[in-house]
């Protein structure tokens, strides 16, 4: 069978790229109030999630994200008591969250509430966390949402879509601000901080000001693949309130947690912080 006589989701980047999978079934499209949700059988990738025309959430390699967000914050912050994920609302991250069992409450601020319901129809796996009694969701903008918060949460996780549309507003100094009001003194924000290869310029930006707000010392960059993201190699950007070394987490997880990772392990967690040449220029 040639290439064109097969059914392609394409995510086309900046219209000189494109990622494509091979889908046998579109499983459901509709236009939600803030973007265009679809769903997709791929033989490859399993069920795929687009929002807006973009890859956001594989069976094949979103384990990788959810861990690589939730796990190096999870591994420097002992004993979280509270969690707050900006965005998510696929429950990947929530999912990874609720196997501390120290955290008490996890909120999920998610502004799109159609995509919570059709990730828990779409994705039950992924999203099985959203179904723990800790956990609340909210449906409002994670920029106005945070603002009401001092001083609360142990660990806060942007898991944001890219600086576009109602995403623009978790890329805002504003915001950024709110972000290190809510979080304890000790406590862990992780932003994902996109691709240094594609979005080179959104990176380097984005460090910069979580530096600028947070200190150059507590705004630190780690990478991660994530092979259906555009250019694979990935970003997130670790923020505290005070100095942590990323190298050296301070409370090992539970051999149990461990056990039921397929991505994130301690090796794993000192060698995404070991950044090559060209992210260092770009974040220099
Ligand atoms: N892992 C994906 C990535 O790195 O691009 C993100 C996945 S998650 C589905 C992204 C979510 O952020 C979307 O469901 C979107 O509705 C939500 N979102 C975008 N802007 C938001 C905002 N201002 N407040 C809360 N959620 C927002």
């Amino acid at each position: 069978m040639s290439l064109n006589e097969k059914e392609w989701f394409t995510e086309a980047f900046e219209n000189n790229t494109a990622f494509a999978v091979h889908y046998t079934k579109k499983l459901y499209e509709a236009q939600s109030e803030f973007q265009k949700i679809e769903f997709y059988e791929t033989p490859v990738m399993g069920r795929v999630l687009s929002l807006d025309g973009c890859f956001m959430v594989t069976e094949k390699d979103s384990f990788v994200y959810h861990e690589m967000i939730t796990h190096p914050a999870g591994a420097m912050t002992p004993h979280p008591e509270s969690a707050l994920v900006i965005g998510g609302g696929d429950g990947g991250t929530v999912t990874e969250l609720v196997k501390y069992p120290s955290l008490r409450s996890i909120t999920l601020c998610e502004i799109d509430g159609e995509v919570v319901s059709t990730c828990k129809k779409f994705f039950p796996e992924i999203s099985s966390g959203l179904s723990d009694s800790r956990v609340k969701v909210v449906c409002l903008d994670g920029a106005a949402y945070v603002k009401q918060f001092q001083d609360e949460f142990d660990i806060i996780l942007i898991d944001s879509t890219d600086p576009v549309g109602p995403g623009k507003a978790l890329y805002e100094m504003d915001f950024y601000r709110s972000v290190k009001n809510a979080l304890k003194k000790g406590g862990v924000a992780t932003f994902q901080t996109e691709s240094p290869f594609f979005m080179a310029n959104v990176f380097s930006d984005t460090v910069k000001n979580l530096r600028s707000v947070f200190g150059h010392e507590c705004a630190t960059p780690y990478l991660s693949v994530i092979p259906s993201y555009p250019g694979a190699l990935w970003s997130f950007t670790m923020c505290s309130n005070e100095p942590k070394d990323a190298f050296n987490p301070q409370s090992g997880l539970s051999d149990e947690l461990l056990k039921s990772l397929d991505y994130y392990n301690a090796q794993i967690h000192t060698a995404a912080f070991v950044l090559p040449n060209f992210v260092h220029k770009l974040i220099s």
